[in-house]
């Protein structure tokens, strides 16, 4: 779009307040909002924050101004907030793209692959747990009668959500996402909604527009729309899963009908998957970047009777209990969940790939059974890897991977640093579940 034709849209369609919108280190939206008549600001030097106030930013107190400018390429409606369109930005300080702006970050590894003559594409998956809070302060599925055992795919538990889930698509839509199906999920209060896949920058841009949708819209109906990887121990979590394909413009380079593993992947396709499973134990910080995300990635029996999250660095064809599904032709990233940075995962994960496709990387072969079911020692004979199992593990994992760290830049040495913190004060909480366990028992 060019600055003529955004002018035109915004005012065809009466738009009184753009959001120069970009995200924190956690994939958090922030925003200004910038009245129409300043809108070339965000297209020039941009909308101007302090960038001490964004987590993760780099910038100290007495640093320069982060200015978020606009990429026409985004400008949509809001439609959930009429009068409102957004912009997604790059952050740039001092004129240049700026190295902790996950988008830019993002774009960077992007180039590497443009400059092969490649693009990545990518479907994003969100699931989320439509909440409501009682007033005693607990909080439960927002349906009191959703309540069986296996609600996954059930008709009254879809069609109850109806007055959320049909203004989220049709919002969606309004913003230019291409919904092509909505479902109840797994979990009690959990559904997912999806939309079509696309270059990894836009399919990046879309997670945060879904994201901004569906918190609103359930704010508005008095519900909580959570992201968060696993809200209850006994409940499956929210994943993010990225479905990842590499094309040149006309075919998708990733699929071959001729496998001789007969899953239609490409020499290109094992390449950046075997990259993939070598950094797993890094990605998994970025794709699962909370304490609470491992209680998510469990190894052995899970309080849910199937989790359906990754815990195996492996692969195999259709497989939901390993870290990569292929559903042929592509590959199915299952470790990413709702806590995710969609830019920084995808990202690391290009970067990860990338690895694999120079050093010529094989990632063995596929496993095509139930990895829930295997023991510690079946495990260790087929030479499959385990998920780290906390975020410290994850977050050490990172920060010895060189190759993962060096491609992120300095966002990364940030990004360990915080989640360190995280996790210490993690640890320095003392629990529900200990004060049940402890209290009385000694
Ligand atoms: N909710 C599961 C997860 O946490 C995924 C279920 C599915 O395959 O859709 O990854
Ligand atoms: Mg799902």
């Amino acid at each position: 779009m060019s600055p003529i034709e955004a002018k035109q849209f915004l005012e065809k369609n009466d738009i009184k307040l753009v959001l120069a919108q970009f995200v924190d280190i956690h994939g958090v939206a922030k925003a200004k909002s910038v009245p129409v008549s300043h809108f070339d600001d965000i297209l020039g030097n941009g909308a101007g924050f302090a960038g001490f106030a964004i987590s993760g930013m780099g910038i100290d107190p007495h640093g320069p101004d982060f200015m978020a400018r606009g990429d026409l390429a985004t400008l949509s409606l809001v439609p959930w907030q009429p009068g409102y369109a957004r912009i997604a930005c790059d952050g740039h300080v001092n004129g240049e793209p700026w190295h902790h702006d996950a988008r830019v970050v993002l774009k960077e590894q992007i180039r590497r692959l443009e400059q092969r003559g490649l693009g990545f594409f990518t479907g994003l998956e969100p699931e989320f747990s439509l909440l409501k809070r009682s007033e005693d302060g607990s909080v439960a599925p927002f349906d009191s009668t959703d309540v069986q055992q296996k609600p996954c795919y059930d008709y009254k538990g879809l069609t109850r959500a109806n007055q959320f889930l049909e203004k989220l698509v049709s919002s969606l839509q309004g913003a230019g996402l291409d919904i092509f199906q909505i479902d109840h999920e797994d979990a009690n209060g959990q559904f997912e909604v999806n939309y079509t896949f696309a270059d990894a920058l836009k399919s990046c841009d879309q997670f945060v527009m879904f994201k901004m949708a569906a918190s609103e819209i359930a704010n508005e109906l008095g519900l909580i729309c959570s992201f968060m990887p696993k809200p209850f121990s006994n409940l499956p979590g929210n994943g993010m899963h990225m479905h990842m394909s590499i094309g040149d413009g006309q075919r998708n380079l990733f699929e071959d009908k001729n496998d001789p593993r007969g899953l239609d992947l490409s020499k290109l396709a094992y390449q950046f998957l075997a990259g993939v499973l070598k950094h797993a134990p890094a990605l998994a910080a970025l794709c699962a970047p909370t304490v609470n995300s491992y209680k998510r990635l469990v190894v052995g029996r899970s309080l849910t009777g199937a989790t359906w999250a990754p815990a195996y660095i492996s692969y195999g064809d259709n497989n939901r209990s390993s870290m990569v599904r292929i559903p042929k032709g592509r590959l199915e990233l299952r470790l990413p969940d709702g806590a995710c940075n969609a830019y920084l995962a995808t990202a690391a994960v290009i970067a990860a790939g990338l690895d694999g496709i120079d050093n010529d990387l094989d990632p063995g072969e596929p496993q095509n059974t139930n990895l829930y079911l295997l023991s510690e020692r079946e495990l260790k004979e087929r030479g499959i890897g385990i998920l780290p199992q906390n975020l410290l593990a994850a977050v050490t994992a990172l920060e010895s991977d060189g190759l993962i760290r060096d491609a992120l830049g300095p966002i990364a040495s940030t990004f360990i640093e915080l989640k360190r913190m995280e996790w210490v004060e993690y640890m320095r909480h003392v629990s529900d579940w200990e004060l049940k366990s402890y209290l009385e028992f000694f």
